[in-house]
């Protein structure tokens, strides 16, 4: 596999990182993981706004120029011959030289920058979009800025890990008796043909991929809803689903132990994620 580092097109075992790197040190990096199908990248304006965003909030200097970030992207998909899979882009503050809990001088400590490409041939066809996803609750413990995509996943792995043991595939999070979002996934439930799903604040991460369906659902009959919701109210649903840039649109069939509606993917989440992954193909660079 063919990588960018800081200006460079290496092979993935050339591409090295000091050990002092605020990213590896304090987790001190921002994230963004963009979908590649047929070719195509889905939602790149999206995810570059995010990113810059995330950028901002923790102050790191944006080290791309206008235009560059696309570049990088289609260079990497070509030089690696993807045609299903993903980019994933990574920001840290740089290296400072030792380790310090001072942010380095931005005029003399540069970001690290660091891409690579995931291929997954036939993404589309997934296991979880054909049969759905079972997930348990565990309780919200991550930090309360959600928002800002930062590479400090120690809790949601430590969520997934749960999930593993419990032999379900994911974790979602509870606070204050409500859910916030799963592990690494924006998630909605369907009761009486209404999409309810919590607003955006600094609670939860601002998904690409909820942003881009939700503009697609008001094309159609749709209602949504923005608020909370409980696990009493997940079990209690027609239905139930998750998004995100990696999955797209999934059926959730389980919530802690109790079937959502016939325990089998709905047709609302069915028929979003076709129209999802219609429209960001369509839409796609
Ligand atoms: N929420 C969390 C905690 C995530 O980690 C992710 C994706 O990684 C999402 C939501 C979905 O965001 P997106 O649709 O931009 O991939």
């Amino acid at each position: 596999r063919i990588v960018y580092l800081n200006g460079e097109y290496l092979p993935e075992d050339k591409a090295k990182v000091s050990i002092f790197d605020r990213g590896f040190v304090m987790g001190d990096a921002v994230y963004e993981v963009t979908a590649v199908v047929g070719r195509k990248l889905l939602d790149f304006a999206g995810h570059e706004a995010r990113l810059t965003r995330s950028l901002g909030e923790i102050g790191i200097e944006n080290p791309f120029a206008e235009g560059e970030l696309l570049a990088i992207h289609r260079e990497l998909l070509a030089r690696n011959d993807i045609e299903d899979g993903g980019i994933y882009l990574q920001v840290s503050r740089g290296n400072p030289g030792d380790r310090d809990f001072v942010f380095p001088d931005p005029a003399v400590v540069k970001p690290t920058v660091v891409l690579y490409t995931q291929s997954k041939p036939g993404v589309l066809q997934s296991e979880s979009a054909l049969h759905g996803v079972r997930v348990i609750s565990v309780p919200e413990l991550r930090w309360h800025r959600r928002d800002i995509k930062t590479v400090q996943l120690l809790y949601p792995s430590m969520a997934k890990m749960m999930a593993k043991k419990a032999h379900v595939d994911d974790a979602w999070f509870v606070e204050d008796g409500f859910v916030t979002e799963g592990s690494s996934n924006n998630v909605y439930i369907v009761k009486d043909g209404v999409i309810i799903t919590r607003p955006l604040s600094t609670d939860i991460l601002h998904g690409i991929t909820r942003a881009a369906l939700l503009r697609y659902v008001a094309e159609t009959q749709i209602a949504v809803e923005e608020r909370p919701f409980t696990i009493a109210e997940a079990q209690a649903a027609d239905e139930s689903f998750l998004t995100s840039a990696s999955s797209f649109v999934t059926p959730v069939v389980e919530v802690d132990g109790v079937a959502v509606g016939t325990g089998k993917p709905g047709p609302i989440a069915q028929r979003l994620r076709e129209i999802y992954i219609e429209e960001a193909l369509k839409a796609g660079i």
